[in-house]
């Protein structure tokens, strides 16, 4: 693979590679002239723009969904512990991040624009950029790091100064958002994508990228020999570029992501979705060898089950027995696969938000992609290999 553009490793991120020319990843910001909404939406249509946060909702529709003086808010709380690619974002490149907040911004007319942090070290560079740029209604505002706080509903609460859980009636941003009004709200990586789009223009953004899904993402890449990174990668590229020889199971879109044993697939959101695999919010972890897969999963699988905000019964009762049962399995003592498997069932579509039935996929596919190591450790015979925890818990923060 080639790489270029090899960056120096900075506090405790991942390194950062790109393997296409950089585009968010660039070392100059370009020029960003204002746009109106209707520009924006037609542009985002052209290139099939899809929002960066996990659930890769079309922009457009998004945006043709708020009218003029619509609030904004910009979320970076980034809460998958897996994920980097946000905080790399808005630590290097803060003025991208910002020209496309303010950007929607003045497209909608809007009178408050909210970046949502978690980190200093992003909070710190964003509020420069923000100075530079002098859009006065911009605010950078810090809020509590949790998995399920990243989720929408989940962190409006937060910024409207209510407990930041999700909430149990599903109400969009769109109908009511920041201040209890609509709201555009959207991943930091779409704003970046949104001020590219406004600089390039829709046909020369399509210049890179697949014709499915035009340009580039971000990825966080974990377990290959280069330790994490975060890479800069052209939509359509096969994903064994990304993972190099290893030849084992590809966790795809995080924690709330799934594993595959696949090698034919490719860097891009519709073609994985049609795969039945999600992007989530761009990670891709292999395991190296040395570590134990069953131990890797229950780690994960505890981590989930703690990060509930325990409203609803799958989580507060679901997640840890399955935990427990991973927990067992590592151990080589007995538990029923079986059991495992209907409690899986029972939990997945249920709750007031994603969270249990993203657990779920996660635990289930990573039990069916090992489920060799999985077999010997119920038959007794764990592999006696250690859980070094390849996949990561803090986040790094
Ligand atoms: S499903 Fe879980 S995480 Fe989601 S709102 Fe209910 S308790 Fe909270």
């Amino acid at each position: 693979m080639t790489m270029l553009g090899e960056h120096p490793v900075i506090d405790a991120m991942p390194a950062l590679f790109t393997v296409a020319d950089p585009r968010l990843l660039a070392t100059r910001t370009p020029d960003v002239p204002p746009r109106d909404r209707e520009w924006l939406v037609e542009a985002a249509q052209r290139v099939r723009l899809l929002g960066r946060g996990g659930a890769a909702f079309p922009v457009a529709t998004k945006l043709a969904a708020v009218g003029k003086g619509a609030r904004v808010v910009v979320n970076g709380s980034e809460g998958e512990p897996a994920s980097w690619k946000d905080r790399v974002l808005m630590r290097q490149h803060p003025d991208l991040v910002v020209a496309g907040a303010a950007l929607v911004g003045r497209a909608l007319r809007s009178p408050q624009i909210v970046i949502a942090v978690n980190d200093a070290t992003s909070a710190a560079a964003l509020r420069a950029a923000v100075r530079r740029c002098g859009d006065e209604r911009i605010e950078v505002r810090h809020v509590e790091h949790r998995f399920v706080g990243g989720e929408i509903s989940a962190l409006i609460n937060g910024l409207n100064r209510r407990t930041p859980v999700p909430d149990g009636v599903r109400v969009l941003p769109h109908e009511r958002g920041l201040g209890g009004r609509p709201t555009y709200a959207s991943n930091v990586e779409t704003f970046a994508h949104l001020a590219l789009l406004a600089a390039l223009g829709p046909e020369r953004y399509a210049t890179t990228g697949s014709a499915g899904e035009p340009g580039t993402s971000l990825v966080t890449l974990h377990g290959t020999e280069r330790g994490a990174a975060v890479l800069e990668v052209p939509h359509g590229i096969d994903l064994s570029r990304l993972v190099g020889e290893h030849r084992g199971p590809i966790l795809i879109g995080g924690y709330h992501g799934a594993w595959t044993a696949r090698t034919d697939l490719v860097v891009e959101r519709p073609a994985l979705r049609a795969a039945g695999i999600g992007w989530g919010a761009g990670v891709v972890a292999v395991l190296p060898e040395r570590t134990c897969p069953v131990g890797e999963i229950a780690r994960v699988a505890q981590w989930l089950a703690d990060q509930s905000a325990r409203q609803c019964g799958p989580c507060t009762f679901g997640l840890p027995t399955i935990a427990a049962d991973l927990q067992r399995i590592v151990a080589g003592g007995h538990a029923d696969r079986g059991e495992l498997s209907r409690r899986i069932g029972q939990v997945t579509g249920r709750g007031a938000c994603h969270h249990p039935t993203g657990a779920t996929g996660f635990i289930a596919s990573g039990l069916t992609a090992f489920d060799a190591d999985v077999r010997a450790h119920l038959a007794g015979r764990p592999c006696g290999r250690t859980t070094h925890g390849v996949l990561p818990l803090g986040g790094g923060r």
